[in-house]
């Protein structure tokens, strides 16, 4: 049986504006995107029961039809009327209902997969197309690299790279709903943009502290004041020598951008020292879109 590995990216929002709201109730964004090299990792073969089998290493991720991936497998299955089944082994590394995408990644990457182990031939975009109708998020997270996303999420474009640099991500151990984050900033009068623009030119220019100064992610306006540890991790990290920190997406997970590995890795100690998170890596960049693995 053909067996295929595929690592599911998460991303981090180095920038995330909303700038207004679609009659169905979609929010309009402005984001720049960033993938990173901490990744779940899925397992697929092709089975010749006519199911969706999901097993996942944590007792918590739902393996029914809820499931992200068992979504994605399920929309190419019934389009191209393919009449085997597929196996998935989830191994989650990425933080859940964090901010990180984790699930928009995994539902990417069984697109991803489901092309190649059934030979549908679908280019990047075709698959991107099809992610839309899963989630906001997925068609970047088939894309990946840097880019802007604007639209719900789904208008893309590629960036140049973020100059290198090491990423601490830490995710403090509350839960926040990404409906509640958004409802509550439709209460707000209204708020500072964040330069969006200034940040592609940033990249464009290959400087990273020009996006460092300018990382800004508008619901930190909602989640900051509700959650004290969000500020008190991003503290941590600024004092250990971040070139900035922020929060990620609806978060509650921040990270730090750092120029050197060591700095990363003493303020990961300091974050973990203070009992803020519990779920903290140290990783980096990724931006090779060509490769899966
Ligand atoms: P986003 O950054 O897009 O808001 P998130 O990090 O907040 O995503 P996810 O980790 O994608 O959130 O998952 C949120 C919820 O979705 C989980 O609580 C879980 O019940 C459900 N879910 C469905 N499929 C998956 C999956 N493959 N991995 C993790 N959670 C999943």
């Amino acid at each position: 049986m053909q067996k295929i590995v595929l690592k599911a990216r998460a991303k981090i929002n180095l920038g995330l504006d909303v700038t207004g709201k679609r009659e169905d109730g979609y929010h309009l964004v402005r984001m720049v995107m960033q993938s990173l090299k901490l990744y779940d990792r899925l397992e697929m073969c092709v089975i010749p029961e006519p199911e969706i089998r999901i097993r996942a290493n944590l007792p918590f991720i739902p393996t029914d039809q809820t499931n992200l991936i068992w979504r994605a497998a399920d929309l190419l299955r019934r389009e191209f009327r393919i009449e085997e089944g597929i196996s998935v082994d989830l191994n989650k590394r990425i933080p859940v209902a964090a901010g990180l995408a984790g699930g928009s990644a995994d539902a990417a990457a069984a697109l991803v997969g489901m092309n190649r182990l059934f030979h549908l031939r679908l280019s990047g975009e075709e698959l991107m197309n099809r992610g839309v109708k899963i989630g906001a998020d997925v068609p970047y997270c088939i894309m990946r690299g840097t880019a802007l996303s604007e639209g719900i999420g789904e208008k893309l474009t590629e960036l140049p790279p973020l100059p290198h640099c090491w990423i601490l991500v830490a995710k403090p151990g509350i839960s926040v709903s990404t409906k509640g984050v958004y409802i509550r900033l439709d209460e707000q009068k209204g708020w500072e943009h964040p330069d969006i623009d200034g940040m592609v030119r940033a990249l464009e220019e290959g400087s990273l502290e020009g996006v460092t100064e300018r990382l800004g992610n508008v619901l930190e306006l909602v989640t900051v004041p509700e959650y004290p540890v969000i500020a008190k991790i991003k503290q941590t990290m600024m004092e250990k020598g971040a070139e900035g920190a922020l929060m990620s997406g609806s978060g509650p997970t921040v990270y730090g951008i750092f120029r050197e590995e060591a700095q990363a890795r003493i303020a990961c100690s300091a974050v973990r020292k203070s009992g803020a998170a519990r779920q903290i890596y140290v990783t980096e960049p990724f931006q090779n879109r060509r490769t899966d693995a």
